[in-house]
């Protein structure tokens, strides 16, 4: 199995394997596809140097209980009778989209280290730098269009999403310590139902919240 890379509407940077997962679950199931989704930095893995912003495509680490955890989940959802897509959705406003850059091919290096090392993610999708506002505003989270470009994609094999069983997993929550809420909205904008990353790995560094009643209690006693 292989990863392709190419860039959807000039600067979404997309790597899917091949077979897709999408045609492998197409032959065996007809019902609607569940999307497992994921935010990638401080979610998935973070930089192994403890540097802000990694400096090679090796300076990366998984986070705690992120192998076993996605591991076993997605083997438990693959029992169902649905097809089921693991995607993984970053905002990477520091890679010039251009696949010789040296931005995109640190990228590269990281994802397909991190995708070789977790075989059940299927596909990522990653926002780079664009100088259209507009572009900016609908595809780097917490704006939908990365998921509306995956939607797209999952409809050319003849499926439709699963949004009651579908989820998304992130940690900008706009908790009082988080740096951004843009996965929550992003989750809320793409009507999805929304996780965070110390509920999913059962983490317990810090306090852990159901979204959105919690959610507006963080802000106000962040206020
Ligand atoms: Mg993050």
């Amino acid at each position: 199995m292989c990863i392709r890379w190419k860039f959807l509407n000039r600067f979404i940077a997309y790597a899917h394997r091949e077979p897709s997962q999408l045609e492998l679950d197409k032959s065996v199931s007809s019902g609607k596809v569940i999307v497992a989704a994921f935010d990638m930095d401080d979610t998935l893995i973070t930089s192994a140097s403890s540097l802000r912003f990694n400096h090679s495509a090796f300076d990366w680490k998984f986070l705690p209980n992120v192998r076993a955890t996605i591991s076993d989940h997605i083997a438990e959802l693959k029992k169902g009778d649905q097809p089921v897509v693991t995607v993984v959705f970053s905002n990477q406003g520091g890679v010039i989209p251009d696949f010789d850059s040296k931005s995109f091919l640190k990228l590269r290096g990281k994802v397909e280290g991190m995708l070789k090392a977790l075989p059940c993610i299927d596909m990522f999708f990653a926002a780079a730098i664009t100088k259209d506002p507009e572009q900016k505003k609908e595809f780097r989270k917490p704006g939908p269009g990365m998921f509306i470009l995956l939607e797209e994609i999952i409809k050319t094999y003849g499926l439709d999403i699963d949004f009651e069983q579908s989820f998304f997993v992130g940690d900008a929550a706009g908790r009082y310590f988080d740096h951004s809420d843009d996965d929550l909205k992003f989750a809320q904008a793409a009507h999805l139902p929304f996780i965070t990353t110390e509920e999913f790995f059962s983490l317990d560094k810090v306090p852990t919240f159901d979204t959105r009643k919690q959610y507006k209690k963080f802000r106000h006693i962040a206020k």
